[in-house]
């Protein structure tokens, strides 16, 4: 179980001073797919670089398992927007890299690296170069590699936001598959609603900055999604609710609105 408390960012610097992320309080459960929503520069990513222990807090607790979060670790991974995987090694080599890193022999890791391709959906492509692939089967190989070291939680920041919208689409399906498949606890960063929705067990939306976390709502969306998903009129009544929350959060130039904050 991941628990936040009353979790504050303040960034320093010669830009002057940043209030990130304000009082974050939340709970994710083993095995849950959190989403969080929110406009652009709401602290998103700050939030989840310190769940991940690359960016300290200011004040507050974070902790995993009854473990405070302090600095990186592998009970933790992490999945970026861009995939960083070595162009020099082919993609079963790239996914067997941290299990040899990790004392594995180099036949056992290569062994393993294929059963998390077939995971996830490369079993023909283990002795492709990432320069081969499309972006989407890129993200597919960074997912693999990343859950070679079994986290216990996958933390994910936009990770789709750079492939087109068919890839997306399928890629936020593939996703939900081996979530399911391998009994993965997510918490997934988006400033994609629909995107939000369709994955999540629960979506927390953040407001403007300083990001607070402005709601909470458990979706109840039968499982497991696909494309007839999106059609279900409680999707649409989701997309709308969290539409109107983060609209009052985005307030346009010469707009008569004043955010929530
Ligand atoms: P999001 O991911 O929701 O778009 P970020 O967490 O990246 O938002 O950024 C939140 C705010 O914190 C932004 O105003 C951003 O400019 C600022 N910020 C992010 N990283 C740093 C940093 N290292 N130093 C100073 N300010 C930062
Ligand atoms: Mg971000």
């Amino acid at each position: 179980m991941l628990i936040l408390d009353q979790v504050n960012k303040i960034y320093e610097g010669r830009g002057g001073r940043v209030h990130a992320v304000s009082d974050a309080n939340l709970t994710v459960k083993s095995g849950e797919f959190i989403t969080v929503l929110g406009p652009s520069g709401c602290g998103k990513s700050t939030l989840l670089h310190m769940l991940g222990g690359f960016e300290p807090m200011t004040s507050g607790s974070i902790t995993l398992n009854g473990k405070a979060i302090e600095a990186p670790g592998r009970d933790r991974g992490m999945v970026f927007q861009h995939a960083t995987l070595f162009p020099w090694r082919t993609i079963e080599a790239n996914v067997a890299w941290p299990l040899e890193t990790n004392g594995s022999s180099k036949k056992q890791a290569r062994v393993e690296a294929r059963e998390l391709l077939a995971l996830v959906g490369l079993d023909g492509f283990a002795k492709s170069y990432p320069g081969e692939l499309s972006g989407g089967m890129r993200q597919r190989a960074a997912i693999a590699r990343t859950l070679a070291l079994e986290p216990s939680i996958l933390l994910m920041d936009e990770p789709f936001g750079a492939l087109d919208s068919q890839t997306r689409e399928l890629m936020q399906e593939e996703l939900n598959r081996i979530w399911q498949e391998a009994q993965l606890t997510v918490v997934f960063i988006t400033h994609d609603i629909n995107e939000a929705v369709f994955l999540g067990d629960r979506v927390v939306v953040m407001s403007a900055r300083p990001g607070r976390i402005i709601s909470d709502t458990t979706i109840e969306l039968d499982r497991p999604r696909g494309d007839e998903t999106k059609r279900d009129p409680r999707f649409l009544e989701y997309h709308h609710q969290f539409w109107s929350l983060i609209r009052e959060q985005m307030v346009m130039p010469g707009s008569k609105g004043t955010p929530a904050s």
